[in-house]
């Protein structure tokens, strides 16, 4: 391993690599590991380390490619013995990990409206609706009467109830509280599940296009994920054929999330028993993240891989959580369910890594679960028009192909026709246009972009237009 020094891809700040002085004495070997995207475009190093020029790629973590430059000798010697003597070295574990990318276009979206420009976000994933009034006063109620202690690490018992009846009454699925954790996220528990079940020498499949933490805490847990890819010929849907070729006798887990992030692809009862009977056969665990199980559309039925049978519930761990369905991204509130030695696993690893998720947070959830659930059927008829608006006018601009979806808040627009990479695409159009959306390479997928509608008709509306005045520039 070598030593650490800050380098910059574009205006990103990344920590390099660098080795042992080339062949020729005449500096240092520099390492960076970027996304693919950014092969070329590693330019604005550290104004000591201008002279430096690209030496080839080595072997690199999925999703990205690892990229040498020597060093010249000069201005940045100092720095690099300035490193050296403070041995800033960064775990393998963390090294690979890429930054979110969703994240970073919304705080980049973000920043630019601080700034005043007239920016329209197409980057949330996160409804623009308010959390429901009752749900609110749940939680401030608890915290007027003090419920402000430490909780059991896995959830308050009320809660792990709530949740095990939600499981009964949406699913038919009967799990023991003691089955159900509840944790600081979705994000959250599916890390949990990762880490629980996943090791060195393990591969996880996962289908692409797919949700952009996946593949990355994968990596955290030391195991290789194995992307099978899909595309819009096929709505995103990964098939039995295609799962059972990618299993290996290194196989632990296959991760399925329908309705999907990005595609907002929901597969039908009958697609995701077939996936499931795969895993069943093949002893593989399935990860089913039903976070956006409430949205759906046209008719499409949400249906849990747990429910086809008693071989796929054993099978199967659910990551859902409170952020889609009731709004409360900010709360950092999920939960999952699974067999009960991989809760107690999970249990544990809560236990000394983030204790309870936030006490009062916590009784807003009972509310959520226990309490009305009108708003849902207003937010669905509102999402409902914001996508068939959107998807029409998608397919209306030139070189743009969008397949429907019928669950989530995205659309998943096929941008290949135009000729730039998505991350081009996306940096452009918020250059040209202020309007922001993510590039597929995030998502394992470099010929789309993810569009969210869930921002309001007037900003859809105007972010629309300036996309198909972007659109028609690129076309000629
Ligand atoms: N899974 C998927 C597929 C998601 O899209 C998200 C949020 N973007 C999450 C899990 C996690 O949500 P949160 O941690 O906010 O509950």
């Amino acid at each position: 391993m070598g030593r650490m020094v800050a380098a910059g891809i574009g205006r990103r700040t990344r920590l390099a690599r660098w080795i042992d002085p080339p062949a020729d004495a005449s500096g240092y070997r520099v390492t960076i590991a970027c996304a693919a995207s950014h092969a070329g475009q590693v330019s604005g190093l550290e104004p000591a380390l201008r002279s430096t020029s690209p030496q080839g790629a080595e072997d690199a973590p999925v999703g990205q490619q690892v990229h040498s430059w020597i060093l010249r000798r000069g201005g940045g010697q100092s720095m690099c013995r300035a490193a050296e003597a403070m041995n800033y070295r960064i775990s393998r574990r963390a090294a690979a990990l890429s930054p979110s990318l969703t994240l970073a276009i919304d705080a980049k979206a973000k920043q630019l409206k601080a700034q005043g420009e007239d920016v329209v976000g197409f980057g949330a994933g996160e409804p623009d609706f308010d959390t429901p009034q009752h749900i609110k006063d749940a939680a401030a109620r608890a915290l007027a009467e003090g419920f402000t202690k430490y909780t059991p690490s896995s959830g308050i018992p009320e809660l792990r109830q709530a949740i095990a009846e939600k499981f009964r009454r949406d699913n038919g699925l009967s799990y023991k509280p003691s089955q159900i954790i509840v944790s600081c996220g979705g994000k959250h528990s599916c890390y949990n599940v990762i880490l629980a079940t996943c090791q060195e020498g393990d591969e996880v499949i996962i289908p692409a296009p797919y949700w952009v933490s996946y593949p990355e805490m994968v990596k955290l847990a030391g195991a290789t994920p194995v992307i099978v890819e899909t595309s819009d010929q096929t709505e995103f849907k990964v098939t039995p054929d295609q799962l059972r070729a990618a299993i290996t006798p290194h196989t632990r887990l296959f991760i399925l999330n329908s309705p999907s992030n990005p595609t907002g692809t929901v597969y039908s009862p009958e697609e995701i028993k077939a996936l499931g009977d795969v895993c069943v056969e093949k002893g593989v665990l399935i990860m089913s993240d039903e976070i956006y199980e409430h949205l759906v559309y046209d008719g499409a039925v949400h249906r849990s891989v747990a429910s086809f049978s008693q071989a796929h519930y054993q099978h199967t761990i659910i990551t859902h959580g409170f952020a889609k369905a009731w709004s409360m991204t900010g709360w950092r509130l999920g939960f999952l369910a699974a067999p009960e030695p991989i809760a107690q696993a999970i249990d544990a690893i809560q236990s000394h890594s983030t204790s309870n998720p936030t006490s009062f947070a916590q009784k807003g959830a009972v509310a959520a679960l226990t309490g009305p659930q009108d708003h849902l059927k207003e937010w669905l008829a509102e999402f409902d028009r914001r996508r068939r608006y959107a998807h029409q006018r998608l397919n209306s601009m030139p070189g743009i192909a969008c397949v429907n979806a019928r669950g989530a808040f995205y659309l998943f627009p096929n941008i290949a026709k135009l000729g730039l990479s998505s991350t081009e695409f996306c940096a452009r159009l918020l250059e040209e246009e202020k309007v922001a959306a993510v590039p597929g390479i995030a998502f394992g997928a470099d010929q789309y972009i993810r569009i969210s509608y869930a921002t309001s008709m007037a900003n859809l509306e105007k972010g629309l237009d300036r996309l198909e005045r972007f659109v028609r520039r690129l076309a000629g």
